[in-house]
């Protein structure tokens, strides 16, 4: 493990590499800048030439490429923004493009998470995007980081109080906690994790046949909530109701449930709470 001096920034964890998924924050679903690598390495290394740190002229996006989007270092391992106060002496020059204050305001639900964290729990979990280079490491699909900060918060502060100090790479982490290759998607199941997790401690990720028995659980409880729920058009949407974040997103993307008011969202709640008592 890395000696734990500084606070860590997902976006730029390390000298080998950055995350540059969400630039520019406008393209198309799915997109992920490795599916044409070759083509979009060769605009960062255009960009970065063609960058005057001096100018003020406003040029907009066009397309699903940014110009200002390009290599900062000269080894061309990290790519980052040409226009952020980071790169121009703390002078924010990104009034340049025509949607500054969209990149100004864009962050990923997985950011969120990773700054929640505790920088040695930060260490914990870089490991295990040890080796990546930026194109994959800005992969939701091929960086471990991505996939694990899905499941929240305190499912990896317990992971990574129970496995303090202990050094993993992503494959060692899959063999100890088999749970995480089963292809769950974490933001659909991560309430029902972390509620059985606490009722039955974090060793049943480790365990095989909680891994099987986790698809019935998961589809008996979004079944019976799917029959209960009487959601009206008038109704909020369930991800602005002030419950648990995680319960909301299991109500959502496991339940199919988009609209319900808070009262009927609290009756849901104490139907999955009974229903995992049980189990
Ligand atoms: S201006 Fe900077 S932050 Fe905005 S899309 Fe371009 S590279 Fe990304």
């Amino acid at each position: 493990m890395p000696q734990v001096t500084k606070i860590l920034s997902l976006c730029a964890p390390d000298q080998e590499k950055s995350c540059f998924a969400c630039c520019p924050p406008i393209r198309p679903a799915g997109y992920e800048h490795i599916q044409y690598q070759k083509t979009v390495e060769r605009f960062l290394r255009e960009n970065r030439a063609c960058f005057d740190p001096s100018s003020k002229e406003i040029k907009p996006i066009t397309g699903y490429h940014c110009w200002a989007l390009g290599y900062i270092d000269d080894e061309y391992k990290r790519v980052g923004c040409l226009l952020h106060p980071a790169q121009n002496k703390g002078n924010d020059l990104r009034f340049r493009i025509d949607y500054g204050d969209k990149c100004r305001r864009e962050t990923c639900e997985e950011e969120k998470v990773f700054a929640s964290l505790e920088t040695s729990e930060s260490f914990f979990w870089l490991q295990l995007a040890d080796g990546l280079d930026s194109f994959t490491y800005s992969s939701r699909t091929l960086n471990p980081l991505f996939r694990m900060l899905g499941w929240g918060r305190h499912l990896l502060q317990n992971i990574a109080a129970e496995e303090a100090q202990k050094a993993y790479s992503w494959r060692a982490f899959l063999q100890s906690y088999p749970f995480f290759s089963t292809g769950y998607k974490p933001r659909s199941n991560a309430y029902l994790v972390n509620e059985l997790i606490h009722k039955n401690g974090l060793h049943i990720l480790k365990t095989g046949s909680f891994c099987s028995k986790f698809e019935a659980i998961s589809e008996t409880v979004s079944r019976k909530i799917q029959h209960q729920a009487q959601g009206q058009a008038d109704d909020p949407f369930v991800h602005q109701l002030d419950l648990d974040p995680y319960f909301l997103d299991f109500l959502r993307l496991s339940g199919k449930i988009t609209k319900l008011d808070r009262d009927s969202a609290v009756s849901l709640k104490k139907i999955v709470d009974d229903e995992l008592e049980q189990i």
